[in-house]
């Protein structure tokens, strides 16, 4: 309620950044296949941008004069993305870009944003050349809305800002370490997909500067009083997650919406069974995983949170990506909340 729904105009010049290499090698043949047919007669011009590094549309997005382009394609996984909208964040004009429409093509192995958007939507849950033929349809109609950004402090000072979830322990080593939990099977962890075209929210602030942070107090701080502290315990997983889906076939948090201005957190206590956790991530493909009434399993939506690991152990991901916190002589918490509403 309150979003504005925004119309591309036509015609329309996309500039599509597409990274070959996601998924399975595949995402420059499905576009010539796909995408291209379907945009030509949507009357979206097309400028392909091959991304040959990692990084590479990061600085691309950086640097160049993006006045051209009515619109951002990425045609590639969530971690495209990732770095399309952190490179957009560190331009000087970053307020005025950001108000661009940003449009996700599945392309990649991990395509949750556009599972999310295909479930916006209103379509059937699909998968593959489906969701990207769905949510091509979506840039062909133009339409676009604003969408939540999540900025991500962590204790060594790095700044970031993240679109689909923030995960630390269990969830995020599958994510990039599948291997070891063979034995989940079918559950086991397919990062997912899809897209839609979604504005990324403006935010207040000078021009120039970054947007501030109103909700996390410095590391060094304790939170503030009135923030809920769940205290020591051991965590199997921790998993903040702002779209609601985590893959293609993970429904993590119905309930959630692009513009929602909330944290699905979510968090596995130590002592949770092999087979309670694998009934969970089963009953996650239909989103029926609280209705289990797991002890281990805990859900709270908030707008903003702080976690303090103990010990320096575990991989922290952020949009699927992993996130390097520890650096030489550095450690304490991460914070993570919702910038300001404009
Ligand atoms: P996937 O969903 O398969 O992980 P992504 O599009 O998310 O696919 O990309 C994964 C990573 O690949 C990103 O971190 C990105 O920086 C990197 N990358 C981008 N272009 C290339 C390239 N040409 N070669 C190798 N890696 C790349
Ligand atoms: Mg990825």
């Amino acid at each position: 309620p309150g979003d504005s729904y925004g119309v591309l105009p036509w015609p329309c010049r996309a500039l599509v950044l597409l990274n070959p290499q996601s998924g399975t090698g595949r995402a420059l043949e499905d576009f010539q296949a796909v995408v291209q047919p379907m945009l030509a007669e949507a009357d979206i011009a097309t400028t392909v941008f091959i991304t040959e590094r990692p990084h590479h549309a990061h600085e691309k997005v950086r640097d160049e004069d993006l006045s051209q382009w009515d619109t951002l394609v990425v045609m590639a996984g969530d971690g495209l993305l990732y770095e399309v909208v952190n490179g957009l964040m560190e331009r000087p004009d970053w307020e005025e870009t950001m108000k661009k429409p940003l449009c996700i093509l599945p392309g990649g192995s991990g395509n949750a944003l556009a599972a999310s958007i295909n479930h916006y939507a209103g379509n059937d849950h699909v998968a593959k050349k489906k969701l990207l033929t769905n949510c091509t349809f979506i840039l062909c109609k133009g339409l676009h809305t604003q969408m939540d950004l999540v900025s991500l402090s962590t204790a060594s000072g790095k700044r970031l800002f993240s679109f689909l979830g923030f995960g630390w322990g269990f969830i995020s080593d599958v994510d990039i370490d599948s291997e070891k939990y063979r034995w989940l099977g079918n559950a086991r962890f397919t990062l997912g997909t899809l897209q839609c075209l979604a504005k990324l929210r403006v935010y207040q602030g000078p021009p120039g500067a970054l947007p501030t942070d109103s909700l996390l107090v410095p590391p060094c701080q304790p939170v503030p009083a009135h923030w809920t502290v769940v205290p020591e315990e051991e965590f199997v997983s921790v998993y903040a997650i702002y779209q609601s889906h985590l893959g293609t076939n993970l429904l993590m948090a119905p309930a959630a919406q692009l513009h929602d201005g909330c944290i699905h957190l979510f968090y596995l206590k130590a002592g949770i069974s092999r087979v309670a956790l694998l009934k969970i991530f089963l009953a996650m493909a239909r989103g029926t995983h609280l209705d289990l009434n797991c002890p281990h399993l805990r859900y709270v939506p908030v707008r903003a949170f702080r976690l303090e690991p103990r010990a320096a152990t575990g991989i922290m991901t952020v949009d699927g990506e992993v996130l390097v916190w520890l650096s030489a002589g550095s450690r304490g918490p991460t914070g993570s909340s919702h910038i300001p509403f404009p």
